[in-house]
């Protein structure tokens, strides 16, 4: 093991120290020298190293999961299920380590990572019950002497890539219906947040994943990515992150006609109505707008407020927003963390001070927190003009942007006015209202007076360009699912 900063780890306080792994899984073995440093956002602390794993590493694993995957797919519904309940019950038991160690290595508050964890591990128990329900169909013949089945089965080996602001639900969500539909996966996680994802696979091998099932290699994105793309053995690729990089793998998947879900960039906007209840619509927004310190792909990025309703919301959102708590997620009381990173810094910067020349005002926050490092105050911003920074891109920051409108179809109008189609939101206590609002936003998700819209037994996704495909829910399955029509000549 290489110098790990043992302050940093033994700050994180593991009851279990082994969950935390400086090495990569492949074929049921640890292996790879831990190599390229990890740091926590918060304090800028070494918390230790992972292997710089390459193209020959990757194709290793991918040879791996192809050799695991013709016992896997035909054992049973019921093995594959027994298998990731016990997975969940492990990620619960050991809940507290895992969020701590989360915490560690991306920042959010802890009462946020104990939320991500149970999350996480819910997706192992809905897609372990959902393996049991992978019903086909049987279809009237074109002639009486003629049946047709339709088999459903799994697609394959599967390549993943995840990113860093969940460091855990976003792997369940992938190989949670991946696993339990039969297939085989080959993980790259963020090298940002590698820590949380070999725990996971910690725990799968002690629930009794088979060896080659469940694969993960850090190291160069490049590389890595151009093996889960473009190798023919992997027949689906599955990715959350960035729009741009989502666009060009998405590409390189091309090449050997791989299945593909992606799970891109959100710019979603936050609606609320001259009839809302206002103190509902503050709540939702600050959950919708400040977890995970304004970095989820769901989080509010553009707030478009009636006039009748304006200042009252902007004055209590920015009451709210000026009384959370900031700091190192470790501490008790913390409510909002640090970005995690100073790239992450310079565009919240840069969104702020466009939206400032574009005649914003300020009614909290605006600037760096005097904690230093990528601690930044919430922020909320009045008068935003509907084409600055802050509402044409995702700001990924703890930056409430707000614009006046005055009827409902406008409202509609610059909602929909983005590339993006991912989550929206919207506040009204009008029934009818709610109706035409919710089928006339062009999003994968809407949020209607509840600022909070995941959870397992729901379909997450976009349209546009936030994506392709759904996780969770009983449609999460169906990515990791084939379709064969078998025909009956009686
Ligand atoms: P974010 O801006 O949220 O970090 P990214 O799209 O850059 O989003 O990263 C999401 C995931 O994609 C991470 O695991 C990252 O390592 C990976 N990634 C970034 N660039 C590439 C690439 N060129 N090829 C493969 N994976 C990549």
């Amino acid at each position: 093991m290489a110098d790990t900063t043992t302050s940093e780890l033994g700050r994180i306080g593991l009851k279990r120290p082994d969950l935390f792994r400086e090495q990569c899984y492949i074929d049921g073995k640890w292996m790879g020298e831990p190599k390229h440093p990890v740091r926590n956002p918060a304090t800028a602390g070494l918390l230790g190293h992972i292997p710089n794993l390459g193209k020959a590493e990757t194709e290793r694993a991918v040879a791996a999961a192809e050799a695991a995957l013709p016992k896997w797919r035909s054992a049973s519904a019921r093995t594959r299920a027994d298998i990731l309940r016990k997975w969940n019950d492990l990620m619960l038991k050991h809940q507290e380590d895992l969020a701590r160690l989360m915490t560690a290595e991306q920042g959010k508050p802890l009462a946020e990572s104990r939320g991500e964890i149970a999350y996480a591990g819910s997706f192992f128990e809905w897609f372990g019950e959902e393996a049991k329900r992978v019903y086909g169909d049987t279809i009237p013949g074109p002639a009486s002497d003629r049946r047709i089945i339709v088999l459903k089965q799994p697609v394959g080996v599967v390549g993943a890539i995840t990113p860093w602001n969940f460091p855990a639900a976003m792997i369940t969500r992938k190989i949670g219906p991946g696993i339990a539909a039969g297939c085989t996966v080959v993980l790259k996680p963020s090298e940002l947040t590698p820590y949380s994802a070999l725990a996971i696979a910690l725990l799968g091998e002690e629930a009794g994943l088979p060896p080659g099932v469940f694969n993960i290699v850090t190291g160069d994105a490049e590389p890595i990515g151009r093996v889960l793309t473009e190798d023919p053995r992997i027949r689906k690729f599955t990715f959350t992150g960035s729009t741009p990089v989502g666009k060009k793998l998405a590409a390189q998947c091309a090449g050997t006609v791989k299945r593909v879900s992606l799970e891109l960039g959100g710019n979603a906007p936050f609606l609320v109505f001259d009839d809302a209840d206002v103190d509902a619509a503050v709540a939702g927004a600050i959950i919708s707008k400040f977890r995970n310190t304004g970095q989820t792909c769901v989080c509010a990025n553009r707030f478009f407020v009636q006039d009748g309703v304006y200042d009252t919301f902007a004055k209590a959102l920015a009451e709210n927003a000026s009384a959370l708590v900031v700091g190192d997620g470790l501490a008790g009381l913390t409510q909002q963390g640090p970005l995690i990173n100073d790239k992450a810094m310079r565009k919240v910067q840069a969104h702020v001070a466009d939206a400032l020349g574009h005649g914003a005002k300020v009614l909290t926050g605006a600037k760096p927190d005097s904690q230093g490092g990528t601690f930044y105050q919430p922020t909320v911003l009045r008068d935003v003009a509907p084409d600055a920074l802050l509402c044409r891109e995702e700001t990924f920051g703890p930056v409430a942007g707000l614009v006046r409108f005055k009827t409902e179809e406008d409202a509609i109008r610059l909602a929909n006015d983005s590339r993006a189609g991912l989550a929206a939101y919207a506040y009204t206590r009008d029934l009818a209202r709610s109706w035409r609002v919710s089928e006339g936003l062009e999003y994968g998700m809407v949020g209607m007076n509840t600022g909070l819209i995941s959870t397992e037994v729901s379909p997450f996704g976009g349209v546009k360009e936030s994506g392709i495909g759904r996780e969770g829910s009983k449609y999460g399955i169906e990515e990791y699912l084939n379709i064969k029509a078998v025909f009956v000549q009686l």
